[in-house]
């Protein structure tokens, strides 16, 4: 919706997919929290309305924007060509690569995609993890929803990877110390809040928001002085 609506509605919704550990997953309460999440609550308070958190299937959150189901994508989404064609995006506000994460104690090492030529992998319905796998011939894909599925197959030995973003892969392997990432994939990667084409005042004011999380208490007083 416009700025104006959002104010007027008094929310603002914003569209994720908890399965993506540390930037948004569902803590012990049932909450929905993390690092993007924690963005969206800047975003939301700047704007003087509450936060409402649509959780969503990854590849369905365009689709949302699109048809005004939300007012903003907060979910670790890559800023790709292809999204740019149909959403708008913020300035980038984290860098990303790919992993692929294997079982622990087992003598599969792969050190690049090529490696999993042959092989059974896992990814996340839509995912830029998902494009580069696809890509290469040969490699057995499945794609999941949720991340947390894609990884119950790779512990349940029904593929022998899964490929995903560099972060959120160490915040699996940590969690579960029965996998480790056997390789980083330097995808260049850079994330951006997803806006809907053409809402220039809500892309602004999301621009304004995240360079001024950007600024450390030293630039504020230059900008202030100088
Ligand atoms: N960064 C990846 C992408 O944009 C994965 C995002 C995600 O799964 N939440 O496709």
């Amino acid at each position: 919706a416009s700025l104006s609506k959002i104010k007027e509605r008094g929310i603002l919704i914003v569209g994720t997919e908890p399965t993506f550990p540390p930037f948004e997953f569902v803590d012990q309460n049932n909450n929905i929290v993390g690092f993007d999440i924690d963005i969206a609550k800047k975003v939301a308070s700047e704007l003087g309305v509450e936060l409402k958190i649509l959780n969503l299937p990854f590849d369905s959150l365009i689709p949302a924007i699109m048809s005004d189901k939300i007012d903003l994508i907060i979910a670790g989404m890559t800023i790709t060509n292809k999204r740019a064609k149909v959403i708008d995006f913020s300035i980038p506000y984290f860098n990303a690569n790919q992993s692929i994460v294997v079982r622990k104690g087992e003598n599969f090492s792969p050190k690049s995609l090529e490696d999993l030529k042959g092989k059974k992998v896992a990814v996340q319905l839509g995912t830029t993890g998902d494009l580069v796998v696809s890509k290469i011939k040969g490699i057995k894909v499945t794609r999941f929803q949720k991340f947390t599925d894609a990884f119950l197959e790779l512990q349940n030995k029904r593929v022998d990877a899964v490929v995903l973003d560099e972060a959120v892969a160490n915040a699996y392997v940590k969690k579960f110390q029965k996998f480790l990432i056997s390789s980083v994939i330097d995808t260049g990667e850079k994330y951006g809040i997803g806006v809907k084409k053409g809402n220039k005042e809500l892309l602004d004011f999301v621009n304004s928001v995240i360079s001024n999380m950007f600024k450390s208490p030293y630039d504020i007083l230059v900008e202030k002085w100088f």
